[in-house]
């Protein structure tokens, strides 16, 4: 799963940490049809403006979804095993997740296991679940998503076109026919997902809310750290005080002795292993 040879590196402690090149575009069926598919998806107000990395052999994140405060959007991953694919986050609008399942579909056969894994429960992170679940896919939560699926699922949608100020028509064509459901699977603390001879581990990791996931591949050495972790702007904070901030600092330290070598933050660009600790000095300055 470490196929780097064919990844250019821009050797950043925080910029982009991997650099897709044309000629890889060419060999690799996902970046090639992520490329194929802009003319189809890009006029689409509930897209943004994704791009697709390649960080191992069949590990993939995707930054720059749409977000309804514009730049820099929200990321998503997606990892294959033999025979399973899993997703990791699905997006903002129901156009996400169908473009997240559309460019995976370069490497799936339609017999493979598919999971999707949702960090937590903020509508940027779960709006696109119904393209996955209408496919057959088993759902994986912690339990705070569970409760809140359920409980306020089927009000969420209206209440961020609420928020935002939206008419039902500027509703419809961003997020699409959202539908909530509740999770296949849920987790109350860390959990390692086999995927055919390969393994995730999900790491309960609450701070920013109290359902956060982190989802840490060993295979490639990648970090998909949902809304645990921010590049280019300081994490969101407002939804829990200086209690949840040391739980959060304390997650952060741990994700730090792990062996990485990309982090996929839930917004922003991809970083390297220093992005933890700037996420560490922002909190402890709030402190
Ligand atoms: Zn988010």
């Amino acid at each position: 799963m470490r196929a780097r040879h064919v990844v250019a590196r821009v050797l950043s402690g925080l910029g982009p940490v991997l650099l897709a090149t044309a000629s890889l575009h060419s060999q690799d069926p996902v970046l090639a049809l992520a490329d194929s598919l802009k003319s189809t998806y890009e006029k689409h107000p509930g897209l943004g403006d994704p791009t697709v990395h390649r960080l191992g052999d069949g590990v993939y994140a995707v930054t720059g979804l749409f977000h309804s405060s514009g730049d820099p959007g929200v990321n998503a991953g997606i990892v294959f095993g033999q025979d399973t694919v899993v997703f990791i986050d699905c997006g903002m609008s129901v156009v996400s997740g169908q473009y997240l399942w559309a460019i995976a579909s370069a490497r799936m056969t339609g017999d493979e296991t598919v999971i999707l894994v949702l960090t937590h429960h903020h509508s940027d992170h779960v709006f696109g679940m119904s393209v996955f679940k209408e496919r057959g896919a088993r759902i994986i939560a912690h339990d705070v998503t569970a409760w809140f699926l359920r409980e306020r699922g089927a009000e969420y949608r209206a209440f961020i076109a609420n928020m935002e100020g939206w008419t039902p028509e500027t509703a419809d064509s961003i997020l699409g026919d959202v539908s909530l459901s509740e999770p296949d699977v849920t987790v109350n603390g860390d959990y390692v997902l086999s995927v055919g001879g390969d393994e995730l581990r999900l790491l309960f990791a609450p701070g920013h809310v109290p359902s956060e996931l982190v989802v840490y591949h060993p295979g490639s050495r990648t970090l998909f750290a949902g809304d645990a972790i921010y590049e280019g702007m300081p994490p969101t904070a407002h939804f829990g005080g200086p209690a949840e901030w040391r739980t959060w600092i304390g997650q952060l330290q741990r994700m730090g002795e792990l062996d990485i070598e990309a982090v996929v933050p839930g917004h922003g660009r991809l970083g390297a292993k220093a992005l933890i600790d700037v996420n560490i000095n922002h909190l402890r300055s709030l402190l």
